[in-house]
């Protein structure tokens, strides 16, 4: 082996790459199937978007209206996703939810209370109850300390009975996973390197769970930190794996525009949820003037209905700006594009005029502390400028609702970085609930094929880990080539630009051109300097992740010949029910993504059963309607 090649060697039963909410819940529960488990995360061990999740995690625990139910958030989780969620996806989501919830708080999660002093739960966008549960506007914090606290009481009780608090669960943090190494069709491990030394590291594995989070970094503004390149994304695809509904990306409507050094940051929803306005440059609520036919009948008329709903929420309709986050984000960009915006480009979000200080800094330090320190704004004195960011991808790996199982044996996917649970648009606060709930089934969908598989492991073979460990060292052995910031620009440009918020089909056929010419390009990217914590090199492997995952957006986007949800076309302006059921799959070819179309599962009739039979004329076709008429009977 060359001093370059060299690797150290790692064997585990489940491998979990990612160490959010989904990564440390799958790791957990493989660790409690007894399989020896390793957790990797490109950054520092707590550093994930999970952290920084602030508003909250839904679940239909009814603590604050006891209305609430599985069949109520089922009903609102479809809704938001406009009928093209998976069905079975959002059936386990809304039945498990709670359990998850208060499993953590059995963990030593210490959520907000209500004065009976069971948890709180808060509104939030398209949720029809009071239904977050959180603690302050820092609710990912306490669910990363729980989870790396219960990760951290199996390492204690496996050193008391093994010697060795790493003998079946071990972290490896600031580590990137670059490549999965199959042996035929079967998954056998991973290559990747440290991010400090350079060192190349090899793990071995019958199972692997992706639970790498989201793609953002691939577009201009965004809320998404450094490490959300679409890795999993890209590495599943590479492995033979599928991605679906790969068009949809939700843009935030409150990210932060000003100071142009912090845009895109998350201006959480919980604001609007504890009653601030959206208000445009003539001071005027705007949101009344776009509440879809679709939601029309369950949202306020008037701005006394709407303030009423907060205390009254039983003889008041909710205020328009929760509508779901791609309303409120196309609202906001219509209000810019014709001239009612603020003075930095997006629009007024106010809080100060609707609640006193005190209660402000109650419900939301970690965002009067983002204004002061960021943007000089005192959020009880004065409204926020916020604008659109890209926040979160609805698409992602295509895999079986109960297990996390993907389309090649032995890799599973979890979180963010699966597809299928959100239909065409996220509800906040389902994707804590979404992490919790499909980590720990990939946990368990990881240790039941392991026990199927038996003594008769997959091999790694030491020409894949050179093959993998060459690619990783390309950049920096290379003379000449471009500079991978210049690219990342490129990139993010042209994704924002031209597959942003609002599409049309030249747009994205001139973004499929330019991803092409950058694909070139970025093939011959030259990273300077050494192996050792050197940015520049791990962008320069990020960048192909990006591509491909940018190119997956680009083809099924203007593929997709309707409006819905995170996917808007200015060129095909309305929601098709004929497109509902249409799944568009992404898979690699040899000339780069090819897509094809399958049908999504049918709702059950006891699930259709919790829809009034108008709201599902909305979105099914004649047949389809018909058919579930007759199913109803
Ligand atoms: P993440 O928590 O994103 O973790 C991904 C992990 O994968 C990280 O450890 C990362 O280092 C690792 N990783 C990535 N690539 C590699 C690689 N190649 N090799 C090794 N490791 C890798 N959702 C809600 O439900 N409620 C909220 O209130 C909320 N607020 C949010 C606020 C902000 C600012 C943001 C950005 C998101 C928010 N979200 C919220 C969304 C939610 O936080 C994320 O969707 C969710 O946390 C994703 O969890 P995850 O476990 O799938 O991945």
């Amino acid at each position: 082996m060359s001093e370059t090649t060299r690797h150290s060697r790692e064997s585990y039963d489940v491998v979990v790459i990612g160490a959010g909410g989904a990564g440390l819940r799958a790791a957990i529960e493989a660790r409690q199937q007894g399989k020896r488990t390793a957790v990797i995360s490109k950054s520092l061990f707590g550093k994930a978007h999970t952290v920084m999740a602030e508003g909250g995690a839904a679940a239909a625990l009814g603590n604050v209206n006891a209305h609430d139910t599985w069949e109520v958030h089922f009903r609102d989780t479809i809704r938001g996703g406009k009928f093209l969620n998976n069905p079975r996806m959002a059936e386990l989501h809304a039945k498990e939810a709670a359990q998850r919830i208060l499993e953590l708080e059995y963990w030593g999660a210490l959520f907000d209370r209500t004065p009976t002093g069971t948890i709180s739960q808060r509104n939030f966008g398209g949720h029809e109850y009071p239904r977050l549960a959180h603690v302050g506007d820092r609710t990912g914090l306490e669910l990363i300390r729980t989870l790396q606290q219960r990760v951290v009481q199996l390492q204690q009780a496996d050193a008391a009975e093994l010697g060795d608090p790493e003998a079946m669960l071990k972290v490896y943090a600031e580590t990137t996973i670059t490549e999965l190494v199959k042996d035929g069709e079967r998954i056998a491990g991973a290559v990747g390197y440290l991010r400090d030394t350079g060192e190349v590291v090899v793990f071995e594995a019958p199972a692997v769970v992706l639970a790498t989070g989201g793609i953002g970094r691939s577009f201009k503004v965004t809320s998404n930190s450094w490490e959300y390149t679409g890795d999993g994304h890209a590495l599943a695809m590479r492995a033979g794996a599928t991605l679906i509904n790969m068009e949809f990306v939700q843009f935030h409507p409150t990210g932060m525009v000003w100071p142009p050094s912090v845009n895109g940051i998350l201006v959480t929803e919980s604001v609007r949820g504890d009653g601030g306005v959206l208000l445009n440059s003539e001071r005027r609520r705007f949101m009344f003037d776009y509440v879809p036919d679709v939601f029309r009948s369950h949202y306020a008329e008037t701005e006394a209905e709407a303030d009423g709903w907060y205390s009254d929420p039983d003889n008041n309709r909710r205020p328009p700006e929760l509508l779901p986050r791609d309303e409120v984000a196309r609202a906001i960009n219509n209000e810019v594009k014709e001239g009612r915006g603020s003075p930095h480009g997006g629009v007024f979000l106010d809080v100060s005029s609707r609640m006193p200080a005190e209660e402000i800094m109650r419900r939301l330090p970690s965002m009067h502390h983002q204004f002061k320190e960021l943007a000089d704004v005192d959020i009880t004195a004065e409204p926020m400028e916020v604008g659109p960011t890209c926040h979160y991808v609805m698409g992602g790996v295509e895999v079986e609702p109960d297990t996390g199982a993907s389309l090649v044996p032995g890799l599973f996917a979890a979180g963010e970085v699966a597809g299928g649970m959100h239909g065409s648009n996220r509800l906040g606060g389902n994707s804590l609930s979404d992490l919790l709930v499909f980590g720990r089934r990939s946990g368990m969908g990881a240790a039941a094929y392991l026990d199927e598989l038996g003594e008769e492991r997959p091999a790694l073979s030491e020409e894949a880990v050179a093959a993998a460990t060459q690619s990783l060292l390309e950049p920096l052995e290379r003379d000449s080539g471009e500079s991978p910031y210049l690219l990342h620009q490129e990139i993010q440009n042209t994704m924002n630009e031209l597959v942003g918020i609002i599409r049309n089909g030249p747009e994205m056929e001139q973004a499929l051109e330019a991803l092409a010419e950058l694909d070139k390009r970025v093939a011959e990217v030259r990273a300077e300097g050494g192996r050792a914590y050197n940015p520049g090199w791990h962008l320069a492997l990020d960048l192909r992740n990006m591509l491909l995952v940018s190119e997956a957006i680009a083809r099924s986007a203007l593929r997709r010949e309707e409006s819905r949800g995170g996917h808007t076309r200015d060129d095909f302006p309305h929601m098709s029910s004929q497109w509902r059921r249409v799944t568009l799959v992404s898979h690699l070819t040899e000339d780069g993504v090819g897509l094809r179309q399958q049908p999504l599962d049918e709702l059950r009739p006891d699930l259709l059963n919790l829809f009034e039979r108008d709201e599902l004329a909305k979105y099914l076709t004649e047949a389809e309607l018909a058919m579930a008429d007759a199913r109803k009977e």
